[in-house]
């Protein structure tokens, strides 16, 4: 599909639409959408925004690419002036002081902020039921999750209320979401985007990353939103990918392409996918890809690595949630007591069941035989990564073992639910660039390359538009 910037960008510039009129005709569609993807709309200072974007264009003057198109922001960012809720009853009525680099930088493009988006609260879920503000619904059908934790995010951007939507991905929210809406969805270099303004989950694997319908409005916003920035140290300076990169002819023979043999033959994978999996090597191989079987860890020893690794992160970085500096409070007669009312009255379940899982992690007698075992493994999980792309440019795996389930078996089956992030989480230890592609399968493929080779993605990804 073209790209929805360059087309928007176009209809202003050519008066087709006004800024105002286009501002206004999707916040319509977000108040009135069935999909509960909304969690605040940004009404007033979207149509200021969009007035002076009108002006401007009358006037004459030039206006830049990003300029006046209409984004989603998902609900763990910062954006100054607004409520960053996460989705959840502690933070509903939290005013960002400041907006996140990532959003800056769209903002300072002269793009705008439409909406804060449904998730799960504060990143923990993939199926976006665990949410105060109740499930968003799947933009194919409405019966269904639409994937998480950035699920209001991906189903905007389907079914196109917001142009693009930034989404964060800890072990799989942009990517599972985006396959479960098909749409692109990546996870970019860990460092590749600046996390300062996303509200911490697991800082070790959190990554900030665009949501869209074409692959060209993925590189536009990779461009304008990475780069170093002094307030996460973690962040480095890349190299700007060139639009040539779609025109360069990209021969897909000379490639070799691998898959884990585990994911496609374990069990749980759905029967539908992994037969559209297979049906995909084969075409890459009629191309003269060579295709590469490769083995990997258990996706059961992934799942387990990560969670106890998110789970530890998270109960130190919800920590700073105790109703004194954020949020809400409930005032008890000690202090001690208060914390404890608190917590445990704004914190949903699942997000406590984390933090407590978190702190037995990390605890006394424990940390040893539990953490510091996951961090020797995440290691190893890492080593296997750099050998396998001595062996292959790309890895392609399925997104998820299952196509979306029904809203409303999730939350009471949390181990079914981590299993279910099998395929997504193991890129995310390893600090690896992976998209989510809508093609190949019913819930997408993810293609996943060693760090920094987002440009590599991107090109190949564009030519199994072509294939497939
Ligand atoms: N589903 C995974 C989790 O709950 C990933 C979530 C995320 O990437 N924020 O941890």
């Amino acid at each position: 599909m073209e790209s929805e910037i360059k087309r928007i960008h176009q209809d202003l510039l050519s008066g087709r639409v006004s800024c105002t009129g286009l501002v206004n005709r999707k916040i319509e569609e977000l108040k009135q959408n069935s999909h509960n993807t909304a969690n605040l709309v940004l009404t007033e200072t979207a149509l200021e925004a969009a007035s002076e974007v009108d002006q401007k264009i009358s006037s004459g003057k030039k206006i830049g690419l990003l300029e006046g198109i209409p984004f989603g922001v998902k609900d763990v960012f910062l954006l100054k002036g607004s409520v960053a809720s996460a989705s959840s009853n502690f933070l509903k009525n939290y005013q960002s002081p400041y907006s996140a680099t990532a959003i800056q930088k769209l903002l300072d493009a002269g793009a705008i902020p439409l909406v804060k988006e449904n998730c799960d609260c504060f990143g923990h879920g993939s199926s976006n039921e665990n949410s105060a503000f109740g499930p968003a619904k799947n933009a194919l059908d409405e019966t269904l999750v639409p994937g998480g934790s950035s699920g209001g995010s991906a189903v905007n951007v389907a079914k196109g209320y917001t142009a693009f939507s930034i989404g964060g991905d800890t072990g799989g929210s942009i990517r599972q979401p985006a396959g479960y809406n098909g749409i692109y969805g990546l996870k970019p270099t860990y460092g590749y985007i600046s996390r300062f303004g996303l509200m911490a989950y697991a800082s070790s694997t959190d990554c900030v990353g665009p949501l869209s319908t074409s692959l060209e409005d993925i590189r536009i916003l990779l461009n304008t939103m990475s780069g170093k920035d002094p307030r996460d140290q973690t962040t480095f300076e890349s190299i700007t990918i060139s639009e040539d990169l779609f025109h360069e002819g990209y021969p897909a023979n000379g490639l070799t392409v691998g898959y884990y043999r585990n994911f496609i033959e374990n069990e749980t994978l759905d029967g539908g996918i992994k037969k559209d999996f297979f049906a995909l090597i084969e075409k890459l191989k009629q191309h003269q890809v060579e295709v590469k079987q490769l083995e990997f860890y258990d996706t059961d020893l992934l799942v387990s690595t990560y969670y106890i690794l998110a789970m530890a992160e998270t109960a130190s970085n919800l920590a700073r949630l105790d109703g004194m500096t954020y949020g809400r409070r409930i005032i008890a007669d000690s202090l001690k007591k208060g914390y404890a009312l608190t917590r445990s009255h704004y914190f949903t379940e699942e997000t406590k069941r984390r933090i407590i899982a978190g702190n037995q992690i990390l605890s006394h007698g424990h940390a040893e035989e539990i953490y510091l075992k996951a961090r020797t493994l995440r290691n190893r999980i890492t080593g296997s990564f750099n050998r396998d792309f001595q062996e292959v440019d790309l890895i392609i795996s399925p997104v998820s073992p299952e196509k979306p389930p029904q809203i409303g078996g999730s939350l009471d089956k949390p181990l079914e639910m981590y299993l279910s992030d099998a395929y997504t989480v193991g890129f995310s230890l390893g600090g690896l660039p992976t998209l989510t592609s809508p093609v190949g399968t019913e819930t997408g493929i993810q293609i996943t390359a060693a760090k920094k080779q987002e440009k590599e993605i991107l090109q190949f990804a564009k030519r199994l538009t072509e294939l497939v």
